[in-house]
């Protein structure tokens, strides 16, 4: 199938909550999800204060996640991978600045994820003296003293919500299927692993609910016609994909006719 890999043949929206099922802390230095302890404060929006989950730090875990399961090669000096190869499942979710000549770009968009409205009303009436945050206070034991110098960390309580969206680039039919499944693989991945510092220690336990996907083909851009968005789940896809991959399939038929 001959096919102009740089055409844009619409986007899927992906939308859904992000639900702390323990107290998540995202340190408020650098945007790096892995970092924590350096300050023991989590990020904030500048303007309302509120904590929020940085698009970049996700996408960033996301990938993590997603080398660490892929047999691929790691460029040792940046301590991730990154290769030239345009069908590389790495790659073109997530992008590669291996060579200048041949960069490729993601197809993969993470927002920053905000807390939900609900969340928000909970989180102003609890008691600490954290704004929509709790402190965690944790023990470390000098082996020999048997000393106890206590940390505490600023977090997100248990229970909280983020309204997170994604938005991935369709440019590849071929390719379309295994990327929204490696997505959620991904997803699923995070669910068993942990966001934020601290993961070991119990904090950044998440779950994705809500999951859903917006197909926009380009009649949804150039015409104005909406198609239906679907729920997904993450342990049942099947069907659900491949009724998404033919919103794109039919449409670009007839624009090929
Ligand atoms: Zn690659």
């Amino acid at each position: 199938m001959t096919e102009d890999k740089k055409r844009l043949l619409g986007k899927i929206v992906i939308t859904g909550q992000i639900v702390c099922q323990s107290g998540l802390h995202i340190g408020g230095s650098g945007g790096n999800l892995d970092i924590g302890g350096i300050n023991n404060a989590i990020i904030r929006d500048p303007l309302t204060f509120q904590p929020y989950i940085p698009g970049s730090g996700l996408k960033g875990k996301m990938r993590a996640l997603f080398e660490n399961i892929t047999p691929k090669s790691l460029d040792t000096r940046k301590g991730r991978h990154e290769c030239s190869d345009k069908s590389c499942c790495i790659c073109r979710l997530f992008g590669s600045i291996s060579k200048k000549e041949d960069n490729i770009p993601s197809r993969l968009i993470v927002r920053d994820a905000f807390l939900t409205k609900e969340t928000l009303q909970s989180l102003e009436t609890i008691e600490t003296d954290l704004l929509y945050a709790e402190w965690k206070t944790e023990n470390n034991i000098h082996r020999i003293t048997a000393k106890a110098t206590p940390r505490q960390y600023e977090r997100v309580p248990k229970g909280s919500a983020f309204d997170f969206s994604m938005v991935y680039n369709v440019q590849n039919l071929d390719e379309l299927a295994q990327d929204l499944q490696n997505i959620f693989t991904i997803l699923r991945l995070l669910e068993d692993d942990a966001l934020g510092g601290n993961g070991s220690r119990g904090h950044g336990k998440i779950k994705f609910t809500d999951i859903k996907l917006w197909p926009r083909n380009s009649d949804y851009y150039l015409e104005g016609e909406d198609v239906e968005s679907k729920e997904i789940y993450l342990d049942d896809q099947d069907n659900i994909l491949a009724e998404i991959c033919s919103v794109f399939k039919e449409n670009n038929q007839r624009t090929d006719d």
